[in-house]
C-alpha cells in the first residue's frame, strides 16, 4: 500500500505537533490515494496529553463538502508527543476498520496507516508506505531540482 503526501504536507504536520504537551490533529483531504490538503481541527478529548478526539463539528462540515463536490476525506492525523510513532492499542480499539488512513506525528517523523481487519499491528492497522508525489500527476520526474514549490497542476 502506498499513498502521495507531499514532503511539504509531512513538514506541516511535524511543525504543529512541535513542542505541543498535547495530542495534536487533523483531518486528511484529497483524493483516490493522494493527500492533498491537511486540516487542522481541534482536539475536544477530556485528557488532550493522551488521546484524541476530532472536533465533530469540523468532521461533519469535512463530510458534507465532501458530499458538495470537495476533497474527500481519506483519514486523518494525530500526534503522540511521547514520541511512540505506532498507534498505540487504545488507537486500536478506537479504529473503525474501515479503510481510512491514519497519520501519526512522532519525534518529528510521520507514519502512515491504514485501519483494517486484522492489521497487523494491534489487529487494526497496516503499515502505508508514503511518496512525495508532488502537486501534480505524481509521475512526472524531478525537474530543476531547487524549486520545491513550483506548482504543476494536472490538466
Ligand atoms: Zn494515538
Amino acid at each position: 500500500m502506498m499513498i502521495d503526501i507531499s514532503i511539504r504536507l509531512r513538514d506541516e504536520l511535524v511543525a504543529a505537533a512541535r513542542g505541543s504537551v498535547d495530542e495534536v490533529c487533523g483531518l486528511l483531504l484529497g483524493r483516490g490515494e493522494r493527500v492533498e490538503r491537511v486540516l487542522p481541527c481541534r482536539n475536544v478529548a477530556a485528557t488532550p496529553a493522551t488521546r484524541f478526539e476530532l472536533d465533530p463539528a469540523a468532521l461533519l462540515a469535512a463530510h458534507r463538502a465532501a458530499r458538495a463536490g470537495g476533497p474527500a476525506v481519506l483519514g486523518h492525523y494525530h500526534s503522540h508527543p511521547s514520541g511512540d510513532a505506532r498507534p498505540s492499542a487504545r488507537d486500536a480499539a478506537d479504529a473503525a476498520p474501515d479503510g481510512s488512513l491514519w497519520l501519526i506525528v512522532a519525534g518529528g517523523a510521520v507514519s502512515a496507516w491504514r485501519a483494517i481487519v486484522d492489521g497487523t499491528l494491534h489487529g487494526r492497522f497496516d503499515a502505508v508506505a508514503m511518496r512525495d508525489g508532488g502537486c501534480g500527476a505524481g509521475h512526472e520526474p524531478p525537474q530543476g531540482g531547487d524549486s520545491p514549490a513550483r506548482s504543476v497542476f494536472p490538466t
